[in-house]
């Protein structure tokens, strides 16, 4: 569960968050957005770094967010134990414009119920939101499977930044509400 210790000084806390997804839907570019307000045009290879850690106020308390995400090995359907391993969160990414992405969605849950805790907070993420011109999902149907599966549900745009910070402070905060 997350990482909540009582301390002389007060209370920490530390919420291991995963990104997944299919390949290209703009998960790195999320997380850059969020932790570094960055967007890269080019999809360049993830470099090694293995997660980033923001920090976010709730209720006066620092949480530290730790968002990991993806090597690119999603591309080989080979995202291990360990990438799941002590996640509280999870944000499963598609994008708007290719329906592909979100016809993935449903392996993605299938997986993430495999290897982690039933009680993560899960948020269905339809990325690229500022390609309304190639839409191929409605903002419906990501509505309507989020219900479904008992997500929540928000579009986003790495590129111009709608929602990106919402998104993740949703789930924290709710993460937040469910160990506090
Ligand atoms: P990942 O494989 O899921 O990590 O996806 P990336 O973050 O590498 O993004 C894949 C491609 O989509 C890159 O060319 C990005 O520039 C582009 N991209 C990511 N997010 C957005 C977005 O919100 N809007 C648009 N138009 N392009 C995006
Ligand atoms: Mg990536």
């Amino acid at each position: 569960m997350g990482g909540h210790e009582e301390e002389a000084g007060g209370e920490e806390y530390l919420f291991k968050i995963v990104l997944i997804g299919d390949s290209a839907v703009g998960k790195s570019n999320l997380l850059s957005r969020f932790a570094r307000n960055e967007f890269d045009t080019n999809s360049k290879a993830t470099i090694g770094v293995e997660f980033q850690t923001q920090c976010v106020e709730i209720d006066g308390k620092e949480i530290k967010a730790q968002i990991w995400d993806t090597a690119g090995q999603e591309r080989f359907r080979a995202v291990t134990s360990a990438y799941y391993r002590g996640a509280v969160g999870a944000l499963i990414v598609y994008d708007i414009s290719r329906r592909s992405s979100f016809d993935s969605v449903k392996r993605w849950l299938d997986e993430l119920t495999t290897q982690c805790d039933t009680t993560v907070t899960r948020m269905l993420v339809g990325n690229k939101c500022d390609l309304e011109n190639i839409r191929d999902v409605s903002v419906e149907e990501g509505k309507s499977l989020a219900e479904e599966q008992g997500l929540f549900f928000m579009e986003t745009s790495a590129l111009d930044s709608t929602n990106v910070q919402a998104a993740f402070e949703i789930v924290i905060g709710e993460i937040y509400n469910t160990v506090s």
